[in-house]
Formats: structure tokens, sequence, C-alpha cells
């Protein structure tokens, strides 16, 4: 089964094409025939496209970007000619999945893309403005060019669909449950994926492992993992709750923005923009969205790269805890994404913390690039693990299992 995978966000649209043979999923995830990205953002009017293929294939080309339909068009093309065709016409494509940041609390886990699906995407964009337009777009060009191929899409929402009531509702007026004002939470394809890993990595049922997952890049997140479901996690109503991010400022005391918008100058937008892209690790710092950028100025003695840096040590152990309490005991903490997997001071800093547990790192593995390994001791009484997270891989095994289920 060849299946194309599209992975739209506000900035750039990743796609790739896995091909699964057999009656089984491969147990470790394999790697794309060909990969694809549009940077929209590469520089104003145009895009930049990359594409590579397993065979070592390369093609870059930056080409205008008025019409982003005719920009993944242009993207689709390159499968099937030129230097990176890996097929010779576009119906060897057996199923397109694709990331749907907001699947609402319709969808609780991946659909087949039918009219009703796309008109629920299209209302769920209030919800997601910068992502769910993005994932129509993606879907009608795929019904352009590839015609009336099977589409399936992958809901971020979706693993934390079952959260409980008590997690999930905030606790504002009733109307606000009424109006759909809740906690979804986000990350859900990593999320689901991480914690299947984690079990197979550790070669125990899923269902019977209490997990904490930390999805740490530019976006943050963690998610409490019971019998294999989400039953707590930290981003909300928007991802912009929870965590210190890279531009994004988590959860702040919501009478601060009363207090802003009293302001006379504060608009809507402009409080949009602060918490969503001048707040986080670049807000405080000054210096960088990027825990690179911020470990190299606090390295030359940078102040308020330090701060940046303690601030989000602080917060992430502090909703670490929280996730804890919800599980009531952990079985194995699991660090995912840029900074969760290539940062292993953060990962030191927050496991420091719960040493009270007899969590126990092992600083030697913690320190050498690990990749879907265990980093604590022995004799350490909570796994740690650092898992490369695939949400690619996990939206084709949704697109087969989807297709399977079907048959
Ligand atoms: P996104 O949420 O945009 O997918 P990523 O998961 O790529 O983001 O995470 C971006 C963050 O990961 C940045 O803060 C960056 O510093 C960090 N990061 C990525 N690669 C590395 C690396 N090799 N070493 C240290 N930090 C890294």
């Amino acid at each position: 089964m060849k299946i194309l995978v599209l992975n739209a966000g506000s900035s750039s649209q990743k796609s790739c094409v896995y091909e699964i043979t057999g009656d089984t999923l491969p147990e470790e995830p394999l790697k794309p025939l060909w990969e694809a990205k549009i940077d929209w953002t590469h520089h104003q009017g145009f895009a930049e496209i990359e594409v590579k293929t397993d065979t070592g294939k390369q093609l870059q080309e930056e080409i205008p970007a008025d019409s982003r339909p005719q920009v993944i068009a242009h993207m689709l093309d390159t499968l099937w000619s030129g230097s990176t065709q890996i097929i010779s016409q576009p119906s060897e494509i057996d199923v397109v999945g694709h990331r749907v940041v907001h699947g609402g609390q319709e969808y609780r886990k991946s659909v087949v893309i039918t009219e009703d699906v796309k008109k629920a995407i299209a209302r769920l964009a209030t919800l997601a403005p910068a992502h769910n337009p993005a994932n129509l777009e993606g879907i009608e060009a795929i019904s352009q060019h590839l015609g009336s191929v099977t589409q399936v899409a992958a809901f971020d929402t979706a693993f934390h669909s079952h959260l409980p009531d008590a997690a999930a509702i905030y606790p504002g007026p009733y109307e606000w449950v009424e109006q759909g004002i809740r906690r979804y939470g986000f990350h859900g394809i990593s999320h689901q994926y991480c914690a299947a890993r984690a079990a197979r990595i550790l070669g125990q049922d899923l269902a019977s492992l209490r997990l904490m997952t930390c999805h740490l890049g530019n976006g943050c997140s963690l998610a409490a993992i019971k019998n294999g479901r989400s039953i707590d996690t930290t981003m909300g109503f928007t991802p912009l709750d929870g965590l210190m991010m890279g531009t994004r400022s988590g959860a702040v005391d919501p009478g601060i923005l009363i207090h802003l918008m009293r302001q006379s100058d504060y608009s809507v937008e402009k409080l949009d923009h602060v918490l969503n892209r001048a707040s986080g690790l670049r807000g405080i710092s000054d210096v960088s969205n990027d825990m690179r950028q911020i470990r190299e100025a606090i390295s030359q003695g940078n102040s308020r790269a330090q701060l940046a840096w303690d601030i989000y040590v602080h917060r992430l152990r502090s909703y670490m805890g929280a996730m804890l309490a919800t599980l009531g005991g952990l079985d194995a903490l699991v660090f995912t994404a840029g900074v969760g997997e290539n940062n292993p001071d953060i990962r030191a800093a927050a496991c420091e913390a719960f040493g009270f547990l007899e969590l126990k790192l092992d600083p030697e593995k913690n320190a050498h690039q690990p990749v879907d390994v265990d980093i604590a001791t022995p004799d350490s009484a909570v796994r740690v693990l650092v898992i490369h997270t695939e949400e690619d891989w996990e939206i084709a095994c949704e697109c087969w299992r989807v297709l399977k289920q079907s048959c």
C-alpha cells in the first residue's frame, strides 16, 4: 500500500510517501520513499520546495506563491515526473492521510474524508484558524490532482478526546461547556506514537502502563497516559495553554489579560500576537525561541536567557507534578521532539525534581544522543525514555488501520 501523508502547518507543508507491504504493520517505522517540504515563509511572494527520495535524489526550487494550491500541485508533480519521480502515475497512490489539527468533539479517531468531514473541518476552523484551513487546502489539492483517491483525516485532538470531564472542562460558567469551550489538547499524533513506541521498547503491554509523554519542541505539551489513553494534557482549548514554549506563553493568570485589555491601545490582535509570538523563551530572553541559542547566550552570561531557562524548567517540573498526580504513579517518562530528544540538560533538570520517586537518570546514557532507548539506571523506580517522534509515520499507520477496518 502506497500512502501519501500531508502534514500542513501554518508556515510549512511537509509531505511524504511510505510503502507498507504485508498484512501487518511493521514493528519499526519505515523510511519514506519520498519527502517534500514547502516553506511558505521563504521570502516575500515565493515558496521554496525541497524534495528528496530514499535513493538520494534531491530537488530544491523557488516558485511564485500567488496560489497555494498551485504550489502544492507542483510539489505533487515531482512524485511522478522529473528526477525525484517514484511512481509512474498518480493512481499508484492508494490513500492520502492528512494531519488535521482540530477534530472538535465530533472526531475521536481517524476517518475517511467525506463531504461531511470536510464541512466539519471548515466549521472547526474557528477553533484552529491557522491550521484547519491549510488542511482543507491540502485535501482539495489532492482531490484535484489525484482524483477520487481515498483520503483520511488523522486529528491532533483525537488522542485526547477521552479526557475525563474533570480534566477537560474549564471551571468557567457552564455555558462554556455548551459552547464547546473545553480542553481539547494537541500534539495527539505524537503522544499516541510515543506511547505505543514506549510500550514496545519496554516490552510491555500499553494497557498496563502509566506513562507521561513530554513533547518539547517549539510547541510543548505533556500527556498523562493510562491504559493507552490520554487522561490529562497541558494544552487546552488552544495550543496556547500549559507549558512555556518557544514563542508562546503557556498558561498565564487570565487576570493579566483583563488588565491589558483595559489599557486603551490593546486590541485582540495585539494580545494574540503577544501571547503566541512574542512570549515564551523569546519573549523573556529577547534572544531566540530556539533552545540552542538560549543555551549559547547563557554560556555568555546573558541573565535574561538564564531567566528564560529557569522559568521553562520550573513550569515543566510543576506540570509534570500535575500529570503525576493524575496518573497516581509512573512507570515511564518519555521525552520527545526537538528539545526533548536533543537537550540532555532539560531532561536532567526535569528528572532531578523527581528523585524522591527513586527516578534515577543515567548521566552517561543521557549525554550520548539517545534515540529510542531507556536512559534510566537499572535500579531506577521509573523508566526514562527518549523517543524520536514519527508523526508522519503514525498518520500513515492510521491510514492503514482505517483502510484495513473498512475492508
Ligand atoms: P516544532 O515544534 O516546530 O516541530 P521541533 O520539534 O523541531 O519544533 O523543536 C524545536 C526546538 O528543538 C528548538 O528549541 C531547538 O533548539 C530544539 N532542537 C532541535 N534540534 C536540536 C539539537 N540537535 N540540539 C538541541 N536542540 C535542538
